[in-house]
């Protein structure tokens, strides 16, 4: 290790990079960060963090720094729909805010029982205390202003070139591991040769082509807007529809509208940008333009492979989503858990080699199956054409408005509320799986059936004590020994010390945690994900625990 400048170093500083980091940094491993920006986005993207990722972060212990960012703790965080802002509310589907999500997570069962509810906050924030946090970690070295230009390889190790923005100097870095996080365009994902596979260029009414973002300042707005404070608007009209999400609470927006054909390739003039904002609004006011952006919504693609030996790949490197749903930082997020774990087995020497292939046999099916709901949500609500009244001051047109408003409750119920998508991922037939010929619940978007068989999320509880079962599981493997009198964990626990896993046994006398997980004895991967369970120890633990560790 001492030849080198870290185990692993993570190209790209975005959501995967930096829960990459994090992630690894925990575990004490060496990593280097190399960022071509001078800091995290400035410009806000993704605005939803799912409870999946909430509770990720509850791991590393900064959710309730991240729910404290974004908007104000009473803040609702409602869907609303307008013809344009300041006209006519079309529908509204209600959320909570974040401090009621903080006490309704304590009270919702079944699809909801979570340790965490989701937060609606700008990636912008968030990017930042997920920095600050790795940055806190003596074993991670973040590097801001690094450009990776590219990698070659020896038999055990990775160099990678580098040039530092500001003057011009190259340094080439070493590493055992070398993760591409680096974002849609991908240095290290073109210099595999691994493309992107799906659908590129899907053109929609809404969410279906090039859009333009503005972010933007002003300070009165909310008493322009009709109806109360929420955290997403959405214009549906005849001439153009957009989708604002409110930043701050107070005067901070990020607003995105579809370009029609023909301003696509258009340079778009502040004047240009702003009457557009205008547009949707149905008024004016003082506005400060603070970053713009053009983006291309429609996009469901997935690469073909995600990395190749001691190179992987993660996040937008590797999948590419319309925004519809919020998937595609939480996805991101997901990666990185996934990876993380596998890769300190490895630096640290309990992981066999058939560990890091398993990360895009695992993942990959995962983006192709949230690719796939957010192009399903896209087209809900992107295909759907307003009745040509919907702004008619008359009888015909208060009746395409609740034609409107009935059809998108409908649908903004299906996009938001999808305990089903995030907590339902599932690794079924990975070969770190130890299936026991249960079958588990059908995937589907709204509902999420807690079950303990083995590929899934271990299913969450709040324990007697009012704390969550996860805040009591290890950072990496944990066996649960359940019930009153459940069997020895010994033989797991000698196989993994001499082995070297990393495993920590708890225990829980409830019966109703026995029932829920279906068994006496369970074992949860590092990533909360069952791997195995049985009501006795099994004779062969160590072949067990080998299998499941990439042996
Ligand atoms: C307008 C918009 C709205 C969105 N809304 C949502 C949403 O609501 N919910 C959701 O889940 N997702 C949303 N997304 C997607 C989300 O922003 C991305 O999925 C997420 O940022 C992916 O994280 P990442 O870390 O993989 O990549 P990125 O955030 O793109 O980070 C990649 C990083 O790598 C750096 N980099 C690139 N090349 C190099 C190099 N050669 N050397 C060094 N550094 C390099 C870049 O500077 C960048 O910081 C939205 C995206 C857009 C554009």
């Amino acid at each position: 290790m001492s030849r080198l400048d870290a185990a692993v170093i993570v190209v790209g500083a975005g959501p995967a990079g930096l829960m990459l980091a994090n992630e690894l940094g925990r575990r004490h491993i060496a990593t280097l960060v190399l960022e071509a920006a001078p800091s995290t986005s400035l410009h806000p993207r993704a605005n939803a963090t799912q409870a999946r990722t909430m509770e990720y972060f509850r791991r590393l212990g900064i959710a309730d720094r991240i729910r404290a960012q974004g908007l104000p703790p009473d803040y609702p965080t409602d869907v609303a729909y307008f013809t344009r802002y300041t006209r006519h509310e079309l529908a509204r589907f209600q959320l909570p805010s974040s401090a009621e999500a903080r006490s309704l997570a304590k009270r919702l069962t079944g699809s909801w029982s979570a340790a965490e509810l989701p937060h609606r906050c700008s990636q912008l924030f968030i990017e930042r205390v997920m920095r600050e946090a790795a940055e806190a970690l003596p074993a991670v070295r973040l590097a801001f202003g690094w450009r990776v230009t590219g990698f070659s390889e020896t038999q055990d190790s990775i160099a990678v070139d580098a040039e530092r923005i500001a003057d011009g100097e190259r340094r080439r870095f070493s590493a055992a591991f070398l993760v591409g996080c680096d974002g849609p365009r991908s240095t290290i994902r073109r210099q595999l040769g691994i493309r992107y596979a799906g659908e590129g260029g899907v053109v929609r009414d809404f969410m279906g082509g090039r859009m333009h973002a503005i972010y933007l300042r002003a300070p009165q707005l909310y008493s322009l807007i009709r109806g109360g404070r929420a955290w997403m608007y959405w214009t549906v009209n005849r001439d153009r529809r957009a989708l604002m999400a409110a930043i701050d609470g107070v005067q901070d927006f990020v607003f995105s509208a579809q370009l029609k054909s023909g301003e696509e390739t258009e340079e778009m003039s502040v004047a240009r940008a702003q009457a557009i904002f205008f547009e949707a609004l149905g008024a004016e006011c003082p506005i400060e333009m603070l970053s713009r952006q053009s983006w291309t919504a429609g996009l469901t693609l997935v690469a073909e492979h995600f990395g190749e030996g001691r190179v992987l790949l993660a996040g937008d490197a590797v999948h590419l989503f319309t925004p519809t749903g919020g998937l595609g930082y939480n996805t991101a997020v997901e990666d990185a858990v996934n990876l993380a774990w596998k890769l300190a087995a490895r630096v640290q020497g309990w992981g066999g080699p058939a560990l890091l292939a398993s990360y895009e046999r695992e993942r990959r099916p995962v983006a192709l199956r949230n690719t796939g709901y957010a192009r399903r949500f896209a087209d809900s609500v992107g295909l759907y054409t307003a009745p040509t009244a919907i702004e008619d001051d008359s009888p015909a047109g208060a009746a395409a408005r609740r034609e409107a408003g009935d059809y998108l409750l409908g649908h903004a119920r299906a996009e938001f509320d999808i305990p089903g998508i995030t907590f339902g991922t599932r690794y079924d037939g990975s070969p770190l799986i130890a299936a026991d010929g249960t079958t588990p619940p059908p995937d589907a978007a709204n509902v999420y059936v807690p079950t303990a068989t083995p590929g899934g999320r271990a299913p969450h509880v709040w324990l007697g004590d009012g704390r969550s079962l996860f805040d009591r599981l290890g950072f990496d493997f944990t066996l649960l020994r359940l019930g009153p009198q459940p069997p020895s964990a010994a033989p797991f626990a000698a196989a993994a010390r001499s082995a070297g896993i990393p495993l920590q046994v708890v225990e829980i006398a409830a019966v109703e945690v026995r029932e829920l997980y279906g068994a006496d004895l369970v074992l949860l991967r590092p990533d909360q994900i069952v791997a195995w369970r049985g009501s006795t120890p099994p004779a062969e633990a160590p072949e067990l625990l080998a299998r499941l560790t990439g042996h």
